[in-house]
């Protein structure tokens, strides 16, 4: 149950996993108190501030970011294979503190504890992967000519900033920190300032485990404080950045600056493409999946539903059904299935598109605002929408080609292949999709032809750490997860070695018959 005062707990938990009763950033192995403006943390599930912090200021991304050079200068110089056996340590640590990882994330950004329990796991999972990477990622011998050896380094870049958003804190994380880390980079991690605790404890953990003091630095404070100075700074040779397109742009052009490589994961407006073959069963269980998990709130959310003419109705009529009796409330209570919009502007931005939506003709056929028999008086404040279900959409409409952000599918129909495809395909991002059907050959077809980073065929929102994810068109570039993830945090350098007993005469490469 709910207790009336959360901060107790917060507190608890935070001094459980950091060793420290102050919150603060997380830099060179300790709890560094912020020098700028106050930072409030809102509980979503209740609109009361709960937690008060300091942002962290120039001074603590200075820090850091010598902290960082220090400890990558230490992380570096160990084998690979000790590198490993850090990372898996830290995998454990992880595991062995599951559930106060998870009911801090669900205490601060409010997803239901299931959700965030299996977000704490996906992170030790990731540890666990790229811990047996740290040892088996290597340059190759080229074969050039004679008289000539040559062979590729992969070196880290040094100090790597990451910029996280608040819809999946921890996840983010660590999705990010372990192949940075595996590859012998430093980290100055940015998580949002709605959302920053998680990400501080998680810094706190792995340093305890074994990464060096400085190697891993976790700043609190605002994008355009903290997050802006990081990247300023001279020590950043990276940006990987989760988060808005237009955030993510306006980054990428900062950064471009000082030539420094970005690593963009943005956002989407995925096509679910259900065909009238499809298991509709399946189909509408997916459907909900894709776009009510998490409230909407995912970077992958099946947001559009593509749904042949034939079958519209009764997929539409089933989703909306299933859609009325999702159990929305406490994130706190293990039979939630969906929590609160994570603030008061971003609930705010979801009625506005809806109406807008419902002014362009769509109807709202479940949901369309804060949910009925939300009894809890202490849920009264919280940013609670209703899983909504817009029919009547046409792909021109601002529902279908903005991203939303929350619980809301745009419904839209089809009558065969070619239209479902350019569709899908109408749209400037390129996040994700997937197709329903059991027409094997159409479901590989319809694979190749969407423009999209991750596609799935019957199913939705499956991802594994071993697998590249990342975006298309105005969704990003660059990969995470997986050995493609891996090699962003790698810079290949060329060793050229004379092998030749004789001195060679001439400049540089003679070509060889
Ligand atoms: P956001 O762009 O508002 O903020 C993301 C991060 O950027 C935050 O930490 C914020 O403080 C920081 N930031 C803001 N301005 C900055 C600046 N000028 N300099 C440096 N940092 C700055 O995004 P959000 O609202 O937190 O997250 C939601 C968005 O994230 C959605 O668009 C969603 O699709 C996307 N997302 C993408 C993925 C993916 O993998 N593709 C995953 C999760 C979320």
């Amino acid at each position: 149950m709910r207790p009336d005062d959360t901060l107790p707990e917060i507190r608890a938990i935070f001094t459980r996993l950091t060793g420290s009763e102050a919150f603060g950033s997380f830099v060179d192995g300790r709890i560094l108190a912020g020098s700028g403006d106050a930072l409030d943390l809102v509980d979503p599930a209740t609109g009361r501030i709960v937690v008060t912090l300091a942002d962290g200021g120039a001074d603590v991304v200075d820090a850091a970011a010598e902290a960082g050079r220090a400890g990558q200068r230490v992380w570096a110089a160990l084998t690979h294979a000790a590198r490993g056996r850090v990372l898996w340590a830290a995998a454990m640590a992880i595991r062995a503190r599951l559930d106060d990882l998870a009911r801090l994330e669900s205490l601060t950004a409010g997803k239901p504890l299931a959700d965030t329990r299996a977000e704490a796991l996906k992170v030790a999972e990731m540890f666990e992967y790229y811990a047996g990477w740290a040892d088996k990622l290597h340059g190759a011998v080229i074969p050039v000519p004679s008289g000539h050896l040559n062979y590729t380094r992969y070196e880290p870049y040094g100090v790597v900033v990451q910029i996280t958003p608040w819809n999946a804190p921890l996840f983010t994380a660590g999705w990010q920190l372990a192949p940075a880390l595996a590859t012998g980079n430093a980290v100055l991690l940015k998580p949002s300032e709605l959302t920053p605790l998680s990400s501080v404890a998680l810094g706190a953990i792995i340093t305890a485990a074994g990464v060096p003091a400085g190697a891993v630095n976790v700043l609190v404070g605002a994008g355009h404080t903290v997050g802006a100075a990081a990247i300023a700074h001279p020590a950043c040779a990276k940006v990987v950045f989760v988060g808005s397109p237009a955030t993510g742009a306006r980054i990428a052009a900062q950064a471009a600056m000082r030539v420094v490589p970005t690593v963009l994961e943005l956002g989407g407006k995925s096509a679910n493409i259900v065909f009238g073959d499809a298991d509709l069963e399946r189909a509408v269980l997916g459907a909900q999946a894709a776009i009510f998990s998490g409230a909407g709130q995912s970077c992958v959310a099946g947001s559009r539903l593509l749904v042949q003419r034939r079958v519209h109705d009764r997929v539409v009529e089933r989703l909306a059904d299933a859609a009325g009796r999702i159990a929305i409330g406490d994130p706190l209570d293990p039979a939630t299935r969906i929590g609160p919009i994570i603030s008061g502007a971003q609930h705010r931005r979801i009625g506005d598109l809806v109406a807008a939506g419902l002014a362009d003709g769509a109807v709202a056929v479940a949901g369309g605002g804060r949910p009925a028999g939300l009894d809890d008086a202490r849920l009264a404040g919280g940013f609670f929408y209703a899983p909504t279900v817009l029919a009547g959409v046409s792909n021109a409409m601002a529902v279908a080609r903005d991203e939303i952000f929350g619980p809301v599918v745009a419904v839209i129909p089809f009558d065969d292949e070619d239209e479902a495809v350019a569709i899908a395909n109408d749209s400037r991002f390129g996040l994700a999709g997937a197709v329903w059907t059991q027409d094997a050959a159409r479901a590989h077809r319809v694979a190749a032809a969407v423009n999209a980073g991750t596609f799935w065929i019957n199913g939705y929102k499956t991802i594994g750490v071993m697998s590249p994810f990342g975006g298309f068109g105005e969704s990003g570039y660059g990969r995470s997860s997986g050995y493609e993830g891996l090699l962003e945090y790698v810079r290949v350098k060329s060793v050229w070695v004379e092998t030749a007993a004789a001195p060679v005469a001439g400049f540089g490469y003679a070509p060889q018959a």
